[in-house]
């Protein structure tokens, strides 16, 4: 019962009508009537911009802590969700929850997920309009739970034949597969994603689901042949030998011991107790079925998995002279046979590189740290390629197929963007410089969009646009992206150099290049002097959600990204269906330079900014309350941390500049027409008019509101509370 009165006190709060809320409580009018006016109090505002002080870091945090504490996890800023991971499963994603939030206008029911994911579903139908939603957040913040959860709204809500529940199925399924292969446990989050994905949902113009496309972005490869302490490889690993059969195992030559093998063991965390990989395994398995992979093909791409286990394994001792040799001859045995190479070829490729001296091609010996290098090259390369195949056979999978439905596209899409969020740690490097840049992006993108759809809304209603102050951040981007003078074309500039291109020459290029700009830092002083504070190893980057210091140690080795030429040479020779696939020849013969990672990242970016631009966007700003992944803890420090880095003051501010507070006279006239005897029980005339004649009733003045073609613009909540308040008595 006490549940039923919270979330009729969140929904009469500034949603239904009072009338309705009294004629659902019959047993509990008199606690409603009571608390009414002291719910504000308890459970704060659903809308941040109903706050009267919207400019306070401290009454927006005192709002999200009042809502937390209720377990009231979401909060609109405008139409941005803020959601806050309450780490426990809320009764508010059930069945009865979704059909709550279908069709119902956005502001009539409480804050939540589905409210998002049903309004972006009824523009899509209405306005024939494609439309996105992002959701941004730290790791563990709840931004892969938060895809899922729009994800399986559309699966229940939406209409399906056969034909469309295969295609929901199928875009269900490919979450498990997807986590497995891209998923980790990390310090900040058991099921941290190790990837960036975005994935339209595709839908017929009778508004079901009919096809879906992902796009995969960075994937961290170095977790497979390394992880911190505390941390695990990706988890399709210890499925496999926990999950797998005697047989299967057997095949693969692997024991039932993740502790046995080299790339499982640097973090030295085998087993997670959030997590069960015996029963992940089943998971996964039901669904490669599903999706489509015929038995032989998960039994090739099961070969890569267990070859990269068995690379792991391969030692290497040296010779006097200093050149490496193999010293595990089993383990090349059984990598040989699972990647289907020749185990000689592969043996010589492992302890020589190719070179070209004086046109002759020859092969020199690689000294034990080179040889170790090369092996774990070839198991990133094998691990990330992989990857890759995986999104593309699952997209052949969810392919919208035009012959069934006789025509060649599609109505309309939904994408969902769940990537990583804004990284600061003790040690960053070159992966948390392509993350943080690419939230830069992200936040230039919600910038324009967040000002641009204010704008519009004021134009269409005929009210004067007041422009607002804020800060744009494309400066950083441009610092980053620029052509020939940004901090990406300057790495790749010593990627490609010859000689004695190093780490630290890559810096020194930046300070000679970029050194003045208002948005970077060294170790070096304008007057020459050094800052102590930073080592000399390091750049910092003022980000708009903060400084972040990054260590330049591995910046060439990790955006050139390169495997030998040899051994690939050997894997393109492979047996193997998937790695001919992933491997191709025609990569040996072409002359031109791969590009860079940080090149290719900057360009897929660019790419999904083109996508997000041309959609109607809905923001999901997720926000992690502690370090500990428990409920009911709100840790301030860290929450204002992260209100900052996700801008959500600036959000605010935007949204405030002009009106708190904006209805349809509809709406607003259905709400409140009980206050005015000329309004009730009906008002004859325009709604227009009948807004105006309400509102002097009750007695705004011309500087509190104004009054637009559809809408009603209302200046300060304060005047809102008011007339809510009067509501109530
Ligand atoms: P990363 O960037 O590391 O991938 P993330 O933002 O995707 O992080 P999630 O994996 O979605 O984070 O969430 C982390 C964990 O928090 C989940 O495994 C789950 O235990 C919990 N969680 C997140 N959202 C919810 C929710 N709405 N209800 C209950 N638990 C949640
Ligand atoms: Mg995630």
């Amino acid at each position: 019962m006490r549940k039923t009165h919270e979330s009729i006190l969140e929904n009469g709060f500034l949603g239904k009508r009072s009338e309705e809320v009294k004629a659902v409580t019959t047993d509990g009018v008199r606690v409603m009537m009571e608390s009414a006016l002291t719910a504000r109090d308890r459970v704060g505002v659903q809308d941040f911009v109903l706050l009267e002080n919207y400019t306070s870091e401290a009454a927006f945090i005192e709002n999200l802590r009042k809502r937390f504490k209720e377990n009231l996890i979401y909060t609109y800023i405008g139409s941005v969700l803020v959601s806050v991971n309450p780490y426990k499963e809320l009764e508010i994603y059930t069945k009865q929850h979704m059909e709550r939030y279908r069709g119902v206008n956005f502001y009539e029911v409480s804050p939540h997920i589905y409210a998002v994911s049903d309004n972006s579903y009824r523009s899509m139908r209405t306005e024939r309009r494609d439309q996105c939603i992002l959701i941004s957040g730290e790791s563990g913040a709840g931004k892969t739970e938060a895809s899922k959860k729009i994800l399986q709204y559309y699966a229940v809500t939406c209409p399906a034949s056969e034909q469309v529940q295969m295609v929901k199925d199928r875009l269900l399924q490919s979450n498990p597969v997807l986590e497995a292969f891209g998923n980790a446990k990390t310090l900040r989050n058991d099921n941290s994603s190790r990837f960036g994905k975005y994935m339209d949902i595709q839908f017929d113009f009778k508004g079901a689901p009919v096809g879906g496309h992902i796009l995969n972005y960075l994937l961290e490869k170095s977790r497979v042949v390394h992880q911190n302490h505390g941390e695990r490889n990706f988890h399709i690993f210890y499925q496999l030998i926990e999950g797998g059969d005697e047989d299967l195992l057997r095949r693969l030559g692997l024991e039932r011991n993740p502790q046995q093998y080299q790339y499982l063991v640097k973090g030295n965390c085998p087993k997670v107790s959030s997590i069960n990989d015996r029963n992940d395994w089943k998971v996964v398995r039901k669904a490669l079925t599903v999706i489509g992979f015929s038995d032989e093909e998960v039994e090739e791409l099961l070969n890569i998995i267990a070859s990269v286990l068995h690379m792991g394994n391969v030692q290497f001792a040296a010779e006097e002279s200093g050149n490496s040799f193999i010293t595990t001859e089993t383990q090349i045995k059984y990598l040989a046979k699972l990647l289907g190479v020749e185990g000689s070829a592969l043996k010589e490729a492992l302890t020589h590189k190719k070179i070209i001296a004086k046109g002759e091609e020859l092969m020199s010996p690689l000294n034990l740290e080179q040889a170790a290098y090369a092996r774990d090259a070839l198991a990133k390369a094998v691990y990330g390629r992989t990857f890759t195949w995986l999104v593309n056979k699952i997209n052949l999978s969810l392919a919208f197929k035009d012959e069934v439905y006789h025509t060649s596209r599609s109505a309309a899409v939904i994408g969902l963007l769940d990537i990583y969020g804004f990284e600061v740690f003790q040690h960053n490097s070159f992966e948390q410089f392509c993350i943080n840049y690419c939230n830069e992006k992200l936040q230039q993108l919600f910038i324009e969009l967040t000002l641009k759809s204010e704008q519009e809304e004021y134009e269409s209603e005929g009210i004067t646009w007041e422009p607002v102050q804020y800060f744009n951040n494309k400066i950083i981007c441009d610092l980053v992206e620029e052509k020939f003078k940004g901090i990406i074309s300057i790495l790749d500039e010593e990627c490609l150099r010859p000689g004695d291109a190093s780490d630290l020459t890559f810096l020194e290029k930046l300070e000679s290049t970029v050194g003045g700009h208002p948005h970077f830092v060294t170790h070096k002083l304008a007057d020459g002097k050094t800052r102590k504070v930073m080592s000399r190893e390091e750049f910092r980057l003022l980000h708009y959600a903060g400084e972040v210091n990054y260590n330049v140690n591995g910046f060439l080795d990790k955006n050139n990204d390169l495997l030998f030429r040899n051994l690939k040479e050997v894997i393109c020779q492979s047996e193997n269906n998937i790695l001919t696939q992933c491997f191709d020849r025609e990569e040996l013969t072409d002359k031109k330079r791969p590009e860079t990672a940080a090149t290719q990242f900057k360009n897929s970016l660019a790419k999904l900014m083109e996508i997000l631009m041309s959609k109607e966007p809905s923001y999901i700003r997720c926000i992690k309350p502690n370090d500990a992944k428990q409920s009911g803890r709100f840790d301030e420090v860290l929450i204002r941390h992260q209100v900052k880095y996700l801008g959500l003051m600036e959000n605010l501010r935007v949204r405030r500049a002009g009106f708190a507070y904006r209805r349809r006279y509809e709406a607003f006239l259905q709400r409140y027409k009980p206050l005015c005897p000329e309004t009730w029980p009906n008002w004859p005339g325009r709604l227009a008019d009948g807004v105006s004649t309400l509102v002097k009733h009750l007695g705004y003045k011309p500087e509190e509101y104004k009054l637009g073609r559809s809408k009603i613009f209302i200046r300060f909540p304060k005047t809102l509370f008011a007339t809510e308040d009067a509501l109530e008595v």
